[in-house]
């Protein structure tokens, strides 16, 4: 599904140049559900970009279901990233002023799709993420741990081939964090796959395979025994 090889992308300030993944080989197979894992500054944000076709490399290879991701115009990145990938992040990046309903249907307009079809499709992935009461409500109204069921509905209402998680449980208390993670893992049951980048290591066990950043490379990768969300909630 992911497939990156001797991967470099270093940052540009004025004369200063930081290097931030210095050669980064992974791969990821259709229905895993792997953590990146590493401190603060590691480039954990900076890799799950380049995956998520948000950022680009300055060097390395990058292929996505058997699509070479490079050189991309930007129209062609956006139906790519949009038939490809779903983003869940930190701070849910929900619009403030649409309900939960329309926030989910969102990205299902950039797909062309009409506005009853919009609505009941949104209204379903509410529904599986045990939100279909809150429809009607704006963000502001949602808990933390609802908005990011909201920003999961919404992530999976395009039917992405990959999700990518940034910190999504930096936000919540360990309670929350597990129902979240309960989520995540119910969706990767069902064969999809997730990457979640994430500096708590309690988080990460809840993965099946743990991947360590340090100083911009991958010093380990390993598959664990996932520890099920809901024996922690
Ligand atoms: P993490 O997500 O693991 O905390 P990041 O990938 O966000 O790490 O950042 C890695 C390093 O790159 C940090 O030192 C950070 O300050 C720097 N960095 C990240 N984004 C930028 C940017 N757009 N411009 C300059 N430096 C950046
Ligand atoms: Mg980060």
């Amino acid at each position: 599904m992911i497939e990156i090889r001797d991967l470099h992308k270093s940052y540009r300030m004025g004369s200063n140049s930081l290097h931030v993944l210095k050669g980064i080989n992974f791969s990821v197979a259709e229905g895993e559900l792997v953590s990146i894992m590493g401190s603060s500054g590691s480039g954990k944000s900076t890799l799950l970009n380049i995956l998520g076709m948000l950022d680009e490399a300055d060097l390395g290879s990058y292929t996505l279901d058997g699509v070479p991701i490079k050189n991309l115009n930007e129209k062609i990145a956006a139906r790519y990233r949009n038939k490809f990938l779903g983003f869940i992040f930190q701070s849910f990046n929900l619009i403030s002023y649409k309900n939960a309903l329309d926030n989910v249907a969102l990205p299902l307009y950039y797909q062309g799709i009409k506005r009853g079809e919009r609505i009941e499709k949104a209204m379903a992935y509410l529904e599986k993420v045990g939100l279909a009461d809150w429809a009607g409500h704006l963000p502001n109204e949602l808990s933390g741990g609802q908005k990011q069921r909201v920003a999961i509905a919404r992530a999976l209402a395009s039917d992405p081939k990959v999700l990518l998680a940034d910190e999504p449980t930096g936000a919540l208390d360990s309670k929350t964090s597990y129902e979240v993670m309960n989520l995540i893992q119910e969706i990767n049951d069902e064969g999809r796959t997730i990457l979640v980048v994430t500096h708590e290591p309690d988080i990460a066990a809840m993965t099946k395979r743990i991947v360590n950043l340090k100083d911009g490379k991958i010093i380990q990768d390993t598959k664990v025994n996932q520890v099920r969300a809901l024996e922690n909630v």
